[in-house]
């Protein structure tokens, strides 16, 4: 037939559809899940759509999936009655990866499944949720053929897995998915029916839609209902076990990995609303991405509305996975209505206030856990320092740091119960990485003298510390600054004869070297802030910190 399109897949795609193949990931069963959670999706859009076009619902309006057993064909069919896809939309949803991180992801990949890491390339599959593309873990290749909701052409997309694809006319009959899996040799155990039942039963009970089964038996074809089929967070608390919290969140989040702390309840009062969020275990890739977005999703009276909304959850957060569900919103509310939406912002303010509390809790409760929890999103949580005012003492309360004592993370307030009898300042060194940092000569002065100094060693720790000049009434103080006044201190239990002193070969040292240095330094001074070292750098009182200067000049500002 001449109407058949050839495409090569992106080569990020490409590559990706490589390694999966070749890497050894044991939980190959994850493609049923990934399927079924995108047929999901697919109803919860069309849903949406329908609040303003309800025309699109009206011929079949009943949203469910089905997956077909063929035994004989030796091929699985994923059907759903959702949104579909237009010819445009197979070639840029299944022949790309829009997701931002990805070069980034496929590098580290790349190292892993050239060397010996097979097995680590598994687990950073799951790390990065390859979604659709994990069908050709199982599969020879596959047909898919959707009909976008309110179009009348549809379209089969048809690969093998390696290098291209192909798009074909179609005469799909009604909207929606259908994809056709023809199962690999070596995984002919998912052409098994109980096999089949236990996937679904295990990663997709908490769906809000009907999942039916539909087999041949004995020449008739037979059909069963899988799944409960009600929304996972309308159900009570204690109905609900550990692991179909996680299927959720491995559903909801487009995660691979366990929650590390999940929160799920009702508030009732003058707003009403269910929350089901979670923190992941691992950062996301692309955590750092500047369009990364908060992902999670607003619900209206279980109706999906969006996963793309800034003003649900702060930027700070972003590392959240889950739902919010509103009772007071309107159902047939825009995307753009919702954009500086007063009911929104209270809800996002509860919300806001109730996860961080949970983790103030989580801190005390299990300091060790937590510590994992702030290496992994600290960074990203830290920025609320700065952007969020009415919440920064909370947020300062949060925020962990290495020191100088080496005694794991501590909080400010731990420094400050360990500061020394007339400390009035909390003094610290910034650095692009700890190691850095702690060979910095500026440090040596404050060891000698065993007053400790904080490591803030994120980006994001020179941006609050313009903002934020105390903390619990101790003024920041920077170790590159200034004269660093040491002598003061008590504890200072050097003799004045060992004390350094101007002498006139060091005023003939100091003088050569200003005459060498002009233009480039301010001033050369004698200091007593070195033990090792011969000379540092440091930056004057009202001069901007050194490390920042770096930056800023990093980025030509
Ligand atoms: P993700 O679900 O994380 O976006 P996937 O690789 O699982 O990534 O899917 C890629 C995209 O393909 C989806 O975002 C969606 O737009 C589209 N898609 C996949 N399956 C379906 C389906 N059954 N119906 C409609 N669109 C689909
Ligand atoms: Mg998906």
């Amino acid at each position: 037939t001449d109407k058949v399109e050839k495409h090569g897949f992106q080569a990020e795609v490409s590559r990706l559809l490589h390694m999966m193949v070749h890497s050894v990931y044991s939980e190959r069963e994850i493609f049923l899940r990934e399927l079924i959670s995108n047929a999901s999706d697919a109803c919860d859009k069309l849903r949406y759509e329908a609040l303003t076009t309800p025309d699109l619902l009206k011929e079949d309006p009943e949203l469910q999936v089905s997956l077909t057993l063929d035994e004989k064909a030796g091929t699985l069919t994923l059907s759903d009655n959702g949104i579909g896809m237009s010819h445009d939309e197979l070639i840029s949803h299944l022949g790309t990866i829009a997701r931002s991180g990805t070069s980034a992801f496929m590098e580290q990949m790349a190292q892993k499944s050239d060397g010996k890491d097979k097995k680590d390339a598994g687990s950073m599959i799951g790390q990065f949720g390859v979604g659709f593309y994990s069908v050709f873990m199982v599969s020879e290749n596959i047909e898919v053929t959707s009909r976008r909701a309110g179009a009348d052409e549809s379209w089969t997309w048809h690969s093998d897995g390696i290098g291209e694809y192909t798009l074909a006319p179609a005469a799909k009959a009604t909207r929606g998915t259908d994809i056709v899996i023809h199962i690999k040799d070596d995984a002919k155990e998912f052409l098994d029916e109980h096999r089949l039942r236990n996937i679904i039963k295990t990663y997709s009970d908490h769906i809000a839609l009907p999942i039916t089964l539909v087999m041949d038996k004995d020449g008739e074809q037979k059909s069963e209902r899988v799944n409960e089929g009600k929304a996972l967070w309308t159900r009570p608390k204690s109905e609900i076990t550990e692991d179909q919290y996680k299927e959720f969140y491995h559903h909801v989040g487009h995660a691979m990995d366990d929650p590390w702390m999940t929160l799920h309840y009702k508030a009732e009062g003058v707003l009403e609303y269910t929350v089901l969020m979670y923190v992941p275990s691992q950062p996301p890739m692309d955590l750092f991405d500047p369009a990364r977005k908060s992902r999670s999703k607003l619900y209206v009276k279980r109706v999906f509305i969006t996963d793309d909304c800034e003003d649900l959850i702060p930027g700070y957060l972003r590392f959240m996975r889950g739902i919010v569900d509103s009772q007071d919103l309107p159902l047939n509310i825009s995307r753009e209505m919702l954009q500086n939406n007063p009911v929104l912002a209270k809800i996002q303010s509860a919300v806001t206030k109730k996860i961080l509390s949970e983790l103030e809790k989580k801190a005390k409760k299990d300091p060790e856990a937590y510590a994992t929890f702030w290496k992994s999103f600290g960074p990203v949580l830290k920025e609320g320092i700065y952007e969020d005012f009415s919440r920064r003492d909370q947020l300062m309360k949060l925020a962990r740091f290495e020191t100088t004592a080496d005694k794991g993370l501590s909080s400010f307030d731990d420094y400050i119960a360990r500061m020394k009898e007339g400390q009035e300042t909390i003094y610290y060194i910034t650095g692009d990485n700890i190691n850095v940092a702690k060979r910095s000569p500026q440090l040596e002065g404050f060891r000698a003298k065993g007053i400790e100094v904080l490591y803030l060693t994120d980006a994001v720790d020179d941006f609050w510390l313009q903002m934020v000049p105390e903390y619990d009434g101790k003024k920041f103080q920077s170790v590159t600054k200034g004269v660093a006044d040491l002598e003061d201190k008590k504890g200072d239990d050097k003799k004045d004869d060992e004390k350094k002193e101007n002498t006139p070969e060091i005023d003939a040292l100091i003088g050569v070297l200003k005459t060498n240095l002009e233009g480039v330094v301010k001033d050369v001074r004698l200091s007593n802030r070195l033990t090792d070292s011969a000379v540092c750098l440091v930056a004057d009182d009202g001069d901007m910190d050194i490390h920042l200067q770096r930056i800023l000049q990093q980025h030509q500002q």
